[in-house]
This record gives structure tokens, C-alpha cells and sequence, in this order.
């Protein structure tokens, strides 16, 4: 993917400037008993607390944006960002002021008063309506905050939304990506085919319709894709395979076009990129809730094109497991979304831990491994690894999916300068 003329942050001085910073701090919160917000996981607000760091150490002012939640556009106290004041300013060491607007004259002059190296930290974003609205308007009066524009909020960049699409063009040629987002544009790169080779993608999970088109992009770009999960089912499916009651999400046209497209290439003797599906699947009657927490009676392991009427495929089987961790292996680029089976239920999760274990071995030495999607990144708690055995954890699972897809997502085509 061409991305024209992108600064970054190191780019700029901002020396007695204004910065305005999009990050994605929506991170799990947790009311407690004392009525006090919670954070479960900073993961995300860690991650961009570098790009904050460097506008400090230049002595520039901070205004910062963020969401949390889905509030639609009606204020709820549940979901200000208030909490974030004593957390911030605890991890910055600066002083860390609050408003309870993001637009209009009393942010205006909350903002005259702020001081070198100090942070104003807006209210959610999305009590506006005009955010997702993408509002021309808005965005406008939200631009006027600040003298530098910067996108550190990967996670929603792939949106349309009034703060990372329309609000950065009214900064003309100040605008620039923070470190989190060029670390996720460099790490991504590295799987459209800059890195080093064999790559291997593995995809799992259920919506096949918001992955298949990396398949699509990726054909040809790659050594081995790996289809495990819900996913494969309707693939072995169009094959004429006999899957039982097994997930099948084809969802629209386009999916299932794109099975058959994929399937022909298969035929081709000369293709590029080696596709592989499941052997064999661990399967369980239908009658069983299998996501209550007891053990099905009936589990048996049988070939994926052979599932009787009635039983549903929940996780990859032994030979399966052999097979795609021999691959990854071998591999020095490995990207993996999605988990093999329904994990969340211990009589399911051997394929997707024997696999996250895997690539932690091959990370280990010395391949270049890049895990995202939130239920993919939940599967690592389970085999109690920490996060820092993977290369590269992506903090979007949507924006990293477009991005995949070999689209410009929107928040980073508003800061290129064309
Ligand atoms: P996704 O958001 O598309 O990555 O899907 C994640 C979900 O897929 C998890 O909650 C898994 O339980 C589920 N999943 C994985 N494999 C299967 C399967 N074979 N059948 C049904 N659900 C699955």
C-alpha cells in the first residue's frame, strides 16, 4: 500500500504550540463499590503515552481527545471521561485539567489559560452526534483548538468519523501520526508482503465477512494462509463437504463469490500462495449449549468434510494442529486474527492455545509475529503468556482488518499531503 507523504510526530517542534491528539482510550472499565471507574485493561492508553510524552518534553500544550463507549450522541455519566484525569496525570507526571466540552467558547478559554508542558483532556467525543456524523462543521470547530493535528488513534481509524477524517484537513500541512500509529503502519507492512518471507497468515473466528477479503488481497502476496475456526466451514461447504450444523456466516453475495473465487484458484498448478483448511475437527451435538460452562457428553474428533447432521465442528482437530503448527514454524512473518475454535470453552480452546503457543516458540526465535483482533489477543490470557512474547499486539481489530484489505484507511489518508 502507497501511503504519500506522511509526517510524523518527530517531525514537529512543538515548542509554545498547541497539539490536538486523537487517541483511542476506550479502554474495559469497571464500576467498583464505590461508585469509583475501574480500569480493567491500559493497555491502550500505555501505548500511546509516548506521543504525549514527546509534545511535553518539546514544552507544547496538550489537548486530547478521545471516546468511550457507545454513547450516541446523548451525555451519560457512565461514559465521561473524567476518570482518565487522575490516571493521566499519575503516569505524565503533568497537570492534567478537564473539559466538560470538546467545542465552543468555554473550551476555547479553557485552552487560553493552559500552560506549557500541561494537558486539557476533552470530554467523550461522542456525546456529540456530529462525531460519527462525520459533521463538516464540527470538525471545523473542533480544528480551531489546536495548532498541530495529530492521529495516534489506530484503533479508529478506519472510521469516517468528524475527528479523524474531516477535522485534520483544516490543518493544512500541520498534521502528523503518532508513534502508535506509524509502529502499526510498520508492523502491517511487514504482512503485505515487506516482510520477511515465508509469511504466514492464520485466520479463524466467526465473521467470515469481515476477513475473507484479506484472503483476496493476500493471494499472491504470501506463502500460506492458514483457515481455521468458523470460517472454514463454508469453504469445505462450496466443496461439497458435509459440515453438519457447523457455523455458517455467508452473510451476503459477495462472500460467497469470493469462496468460489478462492476455490478456483486453488486449481491453478502455479499459484503463489498455499491455502490450507482443517482436517480434522473436534465435533459436539447441537442439543449441548456449548457455551455453558459443563462438559458435553458426546465429543468426537472426525474428518471436517464428514459431520454427521445434527453436530456442530468447535475447534481443529490433532492432525489439524500438527499440520498449521509445522507451517508456522517455518515461517519468519506470521500474522494471526481470529481464534480456531470457540476457545471461551475449555473442551474447545486446545486448537487456539496450541497454536498461540506455537507462534510465541517461532516469535522466540527470531520470527516476526503480529496478533490482533480483542478476542484473539483475550485467547493469550489463557495459556498465561505475557503479551510480550508476540512482536507486535495490533491495538484495532477493524482498522487492522481494512488495513489488510489494502485500503487507505480514512485517518491516515486526512494527514497524507498530497
Ligand atoms: P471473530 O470476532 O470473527 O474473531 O470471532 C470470534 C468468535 O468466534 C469467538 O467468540 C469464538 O468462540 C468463535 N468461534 C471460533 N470458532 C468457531 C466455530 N467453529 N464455531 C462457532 N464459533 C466459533
Amino acid at each position: 500500500m502507497m501511503i504519500a507523504n506522511i509526517k510524523t510526530i518527530n517531525d514537529f517542534d512543538f515548542k509554545n504550540k498547541i497539539a490536538l491528539v486523537r487517541v483511542d482510550f476506550n479502554v474495559p472499565i469497571k464500576i467498583n463499590e464505590k461508585m469509583k471507574c475501574e480500569i480493567m485493561d491500559d493497555t491502550r492508553i500505555l501505548l500511546s503515552l509516548p506521543t504525549i510524552n514527546k509534545i511535553i518534553s518539546d514544552n507544547g500544550k496538550i489537548i486530547i481527545i478521545t471516546h468511550i463507549g457507545r454513547p450516541k450522541g446523548i451525555r451519560s455519566e457512565n461514559l465521561s471521561t473524567r476518570f482518565l484525569v487522575p490516571f493521566l496525570s499519575k503516569k505524565l507526571k503533568v497537570s492534567v485539567k478537564f473539559s466538560e466540552n470538546c467545542i465552543g467558547k468555554t473550551v476555547e478559554n479553557e485552552i487560553s489559560l493552559l500552560k506549557n508542558r500541561e494537558i486539557l483532556l476533552l470530554e467523550n467525543i461522542r456525546f456529540y452526534k456530529e462525531e460519527e456524523n462525520d459533521d463538516k462543521n464540527f470538525s471545523f470547530n473542533l480544528s480551531k483548538l489546536g495548532d498541530i493535528y495529530v492521529n495516534d488513534a489506530f484503533a479508529v481509524s478506519h472510521r469516517l468519523h468528524a475527528s479523524v477524517h474531516t477535522t485534520p484537513k483544516f490543518f493544512n500541512k500541520k498534521k502528523c501520526i503518532g508513534f502508535l500509529m506509524k509502529k502499526e503502519i510498520h508492523s502491517l507492512k511487514k504482512i503485505l508482503g515487506k516482510g520477511e518471507k515465508p509469511i504466514t497468515i492464520l485466520l479463524g473466528g466467526a465473521k467470515i465477512s469481515s476477513k475473507i477479503a484479506i484472503i483476496e488481497n493476500l493471494i499472491n502476496k504470501v506463502d500460506n494462509i492458514l483457515i481455521g475456526g468458523g470460517m472454514a466451514y463454508p469453504f469445505i461447504k462450496a466443496k461439497g463437504g458435509e459440515v453438519g450444523d457447523s457455523l455458517i456466516k455467508n452473510e451476503c453475495k459477495y462472500v460467497e463469490k469470493t469462496i468460489t473465487n478462492i476455490l478456483n484458484y486453488l486449481k491453478f498448478k502455479e499459484k503463489r500462495t498455499k491455502i490450507f483448511f482443517p482436517e480434522d475437527v473436534i465435533i459436539t451435538t447441537m442439543n449441548h449449549n456449548h457455551h455453558s460452562n459443563s462438559s458435553p457428553k458426546n465429543i468426537k474428533i472426525v474428518p471436517i468434510h464428514s459431520i454427521p447432521f445434527g453436530w456442530v465442528g468447535l475447534d481443529i482437530g490433532p492432525s489439524t494442529i500438527k499440520t498449521f503448527c509445522k507451517k508456522i514454524k517455518k515461517s519468519k512473518t506470521i500474522l494471526w486474527n481470529g481464534p480456531l475454535g470457540v476457545f471461551e470453552k475449555k473442551d474447545f480452546s486446545l486448537g487456539t492455545k496450541s497454536i498461540a503457543k506455537t507462534i510465541i516458540e517461532t516469535t522466540k526465535e527470531g520470527s516476526f509475529s503480529l496478533i490482533g483482533g480483542g478476542d484473539t489477543i483475550a485467547s493469550l490470557k489463557n495459556i498465561k503468556k505475557r503479551k510480550t512474547d508476540i512482536s507486535y499486539l495490533s491495538t484495532g481489530g477493524g482498522a487492522m482488518l481494512e488495513f489488510l484489505k489494502n485500503k487507505i484507511i480514512p485517518g491516515i489518508k486526512s494527514i497524507s499531503l498530497e
